[in-house]
Order: C-alpha cells, then structure tokens, then sequence
C-alpha cells in the first residue's frame, strides 16, 4: 500500500496519526494534541514533516500545532468555516477541495456533527479515511454542537467509500464502544448473534490485551459491526446515540 499509516499515542486516549505517501515520502500529521511525544515520532519515523492537517478545533486535536509549525516549518490546513475557532491556517479548505499529498490526495468532506465545523480527509490512493471524531471504531463522536439529522447525513457521505479503507480515528474508544453495540445487539430480535460483530469484538479484545491499537478498522467491517453505521435512519441513528450517553 502506498500510504503507510501509523498512529502516535498522545495524551491519555488520543492518536495523532503520521501518514507517510511512500512514493515520494512526504508526511503528515493529523490533529496534533501534544508537541512532544508527536515530534518524538516524526523524528523516529524519519524527521520529515510537509503538512498538518486538521479535522476541528477541540483543544485534544490542535494542542500541538503551534509548536510542531514552528519546529518543522510546514503548513497547517483546516476548515475555512471554523478558521476563527482553529489555529492560524496556512490554507483553508471546504468540502470537496482536495489536498495533494506527494503522490496521493486528501479530499475533504465536510462532517458537521460533533462540532459544526468538523471535516474529514479521504486519501483514494490508501484508501484510508482521517475522520476525527465523526466516526470511531464500532461508536461515533458526541454531539457537542450539531443534531442527530447533522451527524447522520455526515456519516452517510462515506457509505460510498471502498470496504477497505483504513478508518484513522483519532482515540482509543473501542473497547468501551463494543460493550455499547455488544448490548445494542443483544436487544434485537434474534439477540445478540450479529457474527460480524462477534469477530470485530473479538479481534478489538486481542489487540488491547497485547497493549495494542485497536485502529486502523476497515469501513467494510464498521459497516457489518458499527450500530451507528447500521441505523437505518436518522430517527433510530437519534436514539442509538442518546443511548449511548447513558449508557454505563
Ligand atoms: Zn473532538
Ligand atoms: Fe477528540
């Protein structure tokens, strides 16, 4: 695969992830939270950084910006939108523009939801997904500011994505969002037989025993495993989530 993805733990659950296009080798990071433990990495992986590129404004996913600008003298991107709310953008962007990465490109996709200006970035070429915090492995982001309808159509622009695109979610959320489907699921009719989150759990339950990632996912098995992927409409998507704010 042309685009190596790996993901630097940064504070207590976030990953900020390092995407390297390998024909040319031009990096970047996505939502820096911290300066350090993220320079760390770059400089383990090469000391190479072209670009930041960020997906909204909340403090755990733009922390480290300034310091990671000034250190490796690359451009930060973001939505224009938000621009007031984001670090100072060298070029702002809006769904549908596309971001070249060395050899690749990054398409932005516009995701209100958990905030009002919140994109993701689409790399055909990984395919990989940069997606924030709209879409988490088997869960989604709060909606801090914007409404169920919002949140759902945004996570239906990428119901036309490959099965294989690696899901580059920025925390570690899994486990607790499996407890969350694995009872969602046990509610349905047949109760708790979905096999394709069966074997979703069971791979996230692995990795995190062995003090490993959980993520990349691919969107193929969000898409059999991930309730919030599998409302069928923004009513059931509305209380899935409001379930899922309760829910201990
Ligand atoms: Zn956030
Ligand atoms: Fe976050």
């Amino acid at each position: 695969m042309p685009i190596t993805a790996t993901p630097i733990p940064n504070l207590s659950d976030n990953y900020v992830w390092h995407l390297r296009e390998e024909s040319t080798g031009t990096v970047a990071i996505i939502d820096p939270a911290e300066a350090a433990p993220t320079a760390r990495a770059i400089e383990a992986l090469g000391g190479r950084l072209d670009m930041i590129l960020l997906t909204h404004h909340h403090a755990d996913h733009i922390g480290g910006v300034d310091e990671l600008r000034a250190r490796y003298g690359c451009p930060v991107i973001g939505y224009g939108d938000d621009a007031a709310r984001l670090p100072k953008l060298d070029r702002a962007v809006r769904e549908g523009d596309v971001v070249a990465f060395g050899a690749a490109s990054a398409r932005v996709i516009f995701v209100p939801g958990h905030t009002l200006g919140h994109i993701a970035y689409f790399i055909p070429e990984g395919p990989l997904l940069a997606c924030g915090d709209t879409l988490f492995s088997l869960g989604c982001g709060r909606l801090f500011e914007g409404t169920p309808e919002q949140m759902f159509e945004s996570l239906g622009k990428f119901s036309g994505l490959p099965d294989d695109t690696r899901v580059c979610c920025t925390h570690e959320y899994t486990e607790s969002n499996l407890r969350y489907a694995e009872h969602v699921d046990s509610l349905t009719k047949t109760g708790g037989d979905n096999p394709a989150l069966k074997i979703f759990g069971a791979r996230v339950r692995a990795l995190r025993a062995a003090g490993s990632p959980s993520v990349p996912s691919l969107l193929g098995d969000e898409r059999g495993a991930n309730p919030f992927l599998r409302a069928g409409n923004a009513a059931a998507f509305a209380t899935l989530r409001q379930g899922k704010d309760n829910f201990r």
